[in-house]
């Protein structure tokens, strides 16, 4: 299996920001959401992250068998995380700053695209979503019909223990001529593998929320700056755009 292609650079940015999905841009993990309420539930999800961090199995292995725990057809599936996904307080007035400013805004996950384009249908509109870029993992329908009554993730790179390696939308970055700036928001264990790429490296910390990528930053001595919300991102880009340097920007919100 050769995996999902890799779309096109914004090759004249002088920004770029990238940011994870689930729990970052919204105000939570919808993938944990149907594994907690339609699957093998929350204590035995639990379980197996903390399996992935302390290495003992890989992200990609554990986050199928929690998919595959989702009995549920996914055009269901879809619904109910449309009635129950929301956006973090701040995102909205960010991606129109980026808009406006000419900076791609690309979405990383680690979850289905079309999961993710349906939630944002609902939360920003049919126009909107469909001009978002996204970069995510697939699914296919498995039931004969291929209505997706049964159904399974199809993985962007699945010779990585990460089955999506976030690190591929970003590290091509790095060696075109003039490179931009590289700005990654994410929060959990997902966004592992991108997290040493960035330029500025934003970790939602939320209390009731996934804080697993800022953990993991702190023990690694990954330089990052945390937040809260969209709000925080967006004062602390603008001062990047406006020619404060990531490093400065780092120190000062240490
Ligand atoms: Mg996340």
């Amino acid at each position: 299996m050769s995996g999902l292609p890799q779309p096109e650079l914004h090759k004249d940015a002088k920004f770029v920001f990238l940011s994870d999905w689930d729990g970052t841009i919204t105000d939570k993990d919808s993938n944990d959401f149907l594994v907690d309420n339609l699957g093998f539930g929350a204590e035995q999800r639990k379980a197996d992250n903390v399996k992935v961090l302390t290495g003992e199995s890989n992200f990609r292995d554990e986050f199928r068998s929690m998919m595959q725990s989702v009995k549920v057809p996914y055009e269901e599936c879809k619904e109910v995380l449309r009635q129950n996904i929301d956006l973090d307080p701040g995102f909205l007035e960010f991606y129109t700053w980026c808009k406006e400013n000419g900076i791609p805004l690309i979405i990383v996950s680690s979850g289905m695209a079309p999961i993710i384009r349906a939630v944002l249908e609902k939360l920003v509109g049919v126009a909107e979503a469909s001009q978002m870029e996204i970069i995510a993992n697939d699914v296919k329908y498995t039931d004969p019909e291929g209505k997706g009554t049964t159904w399974d993730i199809v993985y962007r790179h699945p010779e990585s223990g990460f089955g999506h390696d976030k690190s591929q939308s970003i590290i091509p970055y790095r060696s075109i001529p003039s490179r931009p700036t590289l700005f990654f928001a994410g929060d959990g264990v997902s966004d592992l593998s991108a997290a040493r790429h960035a330029d500025l490296l934003f970790t939602k910390v939320k209390p009731e929320g996934n804080t697993d990528l800022a953990t993991f930053c702190d023990r690694e001595g990954i330089p990052h700056v945390n937040f809260l919300d969209f709000r925080k991102v967006l004062t602390l880009v603008k001062e990047v755009v406006a020619g404060k340097s990531t490093e400065q920007v780092i120190k000062e919100n240490q």
